[in-house]
């Protein structure tokens, strides 16, 4: 199965895409977590990327095909993949069907603003395996250290108030209008926001069809 998961920043996205990872047994390729580590390894693409992530704009386009076409070609993307954070424009969606990518569905986590301006504030995320927690409403087991790996959770940079604003912006302008390409194709899953992490993995479950 090859899933996007559309839906503004602190939707739950990557949190989601995790779940679904686990239950399909298929890799979650988030272009976000990506563009962090090519910046903390000071790679070409990583210093390219700094400046927009900080501010809260997106990467160039051409930039974020050219990432995800190659990690698109890894052995393991062979039996599906989801896709976390991209397409999020017109041009990077077009650019899948132009590789002969054809996306199966595109789920939409539907949220309001005030709900994701309150939620990033609780964000904390691993800087070294990209995990994201809640301080809330999804704790690490020990506080402020990362599940996964240990390593001691940070606010990322972009989760500041001000970014946070800039980057609904950008995604009500840039990103939403993904929702009436995918409803063209047929391929839109829209689901509302849930309370709770498994109650909202259950209704993407149903949207998509699959067995709890
Ligand atoms: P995320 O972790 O998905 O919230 O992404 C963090 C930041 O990385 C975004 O605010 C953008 O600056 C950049 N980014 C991630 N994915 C994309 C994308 N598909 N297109 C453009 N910029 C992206």
């Amino acid at each position: 199965m090859k899933l996007t998961l559309l839906g503004a920043p602190g939707a739950g996205k990557g949190t989601q895409a995790e779940i679904l990872s686990k239950k399909l047994g298929i890799p979650t390729i988030s272009t976000g977590a990506i563009l962090r580590s090519a910046i903390q390894e000071g790679t070409p693409v990583g210093k390219q990327a700094a400046a927009y992530i900080q501010s809260g704009r997106l990467v160039p386009d051409e930039v974020i095909i050219g990432i995800v076409q190659e990690r698109l070609a890894k052995p393991d993307c062979a039996r599906g993949y989801i896709l976390d954070g991209m397409p999020r424009t017109i041009p990077q969606a077009q650019a899948l069907i132009d590789h002969g990518i054809d996306l199966d569905a595109a789920v939409s986590i539907e949220i309001g603003d005030q709900e994701i301006v309150r939620r990033m504030s609780g964000r904390r995320t691993c800087p070294h395996c990209g995990a994201s927690y809640h301080v809330a409403n999804n704790p690490p087991r020990e506080e402020g250290k990362c599940d996964q790996c240990g390593t001691a959770l940070v606010i990322r940079e972009d989760d500041a108030p001000e970014t946070v604003m800039a980057r609904l912006a950008v995604f009500h302008e840039q990103t939403e209008p993904l929702k009436g390409f995918y409803q063209r194709l047929g391929k839109l899953r829209s689901v509302e926001n849930e309370t709770g992490i498994a109650a909202m993995s259950a209704k993407i479950f149903r949207a998509l069809g699959i067995e709890e």
